[in-house]
């Protein structure tokens, strides 16, 4: 057995964990970010849209709705600081048939209770002038919203993080934490099946899917609510896309609906998806091969010439959801044990990605709380 003292471990090096890793190092913490796979950022970090969502649709006063918002405005600046490629293209919400358009009031109404700036109205007809290639009923231009290279804004922060003294290591899965006098026991096993232990003031868990089962094996115990892994598949469009912002069709907030996204990416290849669909296993990235049938039919509902368009399966990631007794659309959820010192993020769907930096504000904030920094 081997022994390391850092003031934080992280568990999972993931955007969110990066983040946290990030902003602590630049606290003058000691971080070290464990992380079970060869490299930073292989789950649903670099498996998602890539979507800068605008925090329109998420319930009020949610932490959904607080970090969305905020994480918006620290990664358009993160990304303009630092030449983490992005866009800010704007996203267009749709009602391809009179019964979405109560949906489309609902949208409007969140997004002005939660502090943003009125959605521009667009009647049916009027949608060509803004989009050519859509037929729709109404619609609603959000120009908040944007796009992001993943993999470029992970890269950045270990890059800012290591300038600040942060460790990464991977391959080394944590298998569970122990409360000692003042600090915790991390132990970890390797790829050849070494088990080890790191010793850390406190730990933030941040793994993703995977970070309600570390929070088991280390808490029998406590509640712990449930992982619920759901797949989401795309199909890639080959040649310049038809669309110039992201295209949010049907979409009822608080309810899941049949319907399927168009993103312009980063790398300029216009992507249908995500499919929802139960994923087999945490890492079930394999995109069905009906994939293009079953989303052909929600794709015509709005977007003219299709047929002409030529569609190939391209990835698949998995949504960290989780289930909580009577709630069907968990908040994140920030936890800390009874023991103290040791803070588990459960439920780090979307919009993740975007509230990564705003998360680490808030578990900085957090830990301020108790004391921990
Ligand atoms: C299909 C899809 C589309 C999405 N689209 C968007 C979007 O457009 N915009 C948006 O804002 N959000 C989006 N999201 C959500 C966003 O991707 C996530 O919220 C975010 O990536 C979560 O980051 P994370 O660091 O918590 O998780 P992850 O990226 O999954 O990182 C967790 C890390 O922990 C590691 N790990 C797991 N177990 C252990 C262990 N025992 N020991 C050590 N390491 C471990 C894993 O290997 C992984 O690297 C989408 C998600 C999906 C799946």
């Amino acid at each position: 057995m081997s022994q390391l003292d850092f003031d934080v471990v992280i568990i999972g090096a993931g955007v969110i964990g990066l983040a946290i890793g990030q902003r602590l190092a630049g606290r003058g913490q000691q971080i070290l970010i464990i992380e079970r796979a060869d490299q930073f950022g292989g789950g649903a970090s670099s498996r998602n849209t890539g979507c800068i969502h605008s925090g329109a649709y998420y319930p009020s006063k949610s932490l959904k709705a607080q970090l969305c918002l905020r994480g918006r405005e620290l990664l358009y600046d993160h990304c303009s600081k630092y030449d983490v490629p992005y866009k800010k293209i704007g996203k267009v919400f749709l009602a391809t048939a009179p019964k979405y358009i109560d949906g489309l009031i609902k949208i409007k109404n969140l997004a002005e209770s939660n502090g943003l700036s009125p959605l521009l109205e667009i009647d049916g007809p009027d949608i060509h002038r803004f989009e050519p290639f859509l037929k729709c009923d109404a619609a609603l231009l959000c120009p908040e919203s944007g796009i992001v290279d993943s993999y470029a804004l992970m890269l950045s922060l270990v890059v800012l993080g290591g300038n600040h003294g942060l460790t990464l290591a991977t391959r080394s899965r944590v298998i569970s934490g122990k409360p000692e006098k003042g600090f915790w026991r991390v132990y970890t096993i390797d790829e050849s099946g070494k088990k080890t232990f790191v010793r850390a003031r406190w730990v933030v868990n941040a793994a993703g899917i995977w970070a309600t089962g570390i929070s088991r094996s280390t808490f029998p115990l406590r509640t712990i609510p449930e992982a619920h892994p759901v797949k989401g598949s795309y199909l890639q469009l080959t040649g310049p896309s038809p669309v110039s912002r992201i295209i949010y069709p049907d979409l009822i907030p608080g309810k899941i609906s049949e319907r399927v996204d168009a993103t312009p990416g980063i790398d300029g290849k216009l992507r249908f998806g995500p499919s929802v669909d139960a994923a087999a296993s945490y890492e079930d990235y394999r995109v069905a091969d009906n994939l293009k049938e079953r989303l052909t039919p929600l794709i015509q509902r709005y977007l003219l010439n299709y047929n002409t368009l030529k569609l190939s399966p391209d990835y698949a990631g998995v949504r960290p959801k989780i289930k909580t007794p009577g709630n069907g659309a968990p908040d994140f959820i920030f936890d800390w044990a009874d023991e103290g010192g040791w803070l588990d993020l459960w439920g780090m769907e979307s919009p993740g990605l975007t509230s990564a930096l705003a998360i680490a504000e808030h578990v900085e904030f957090l830990a301020g709380e108790t004391g921990l920094i």
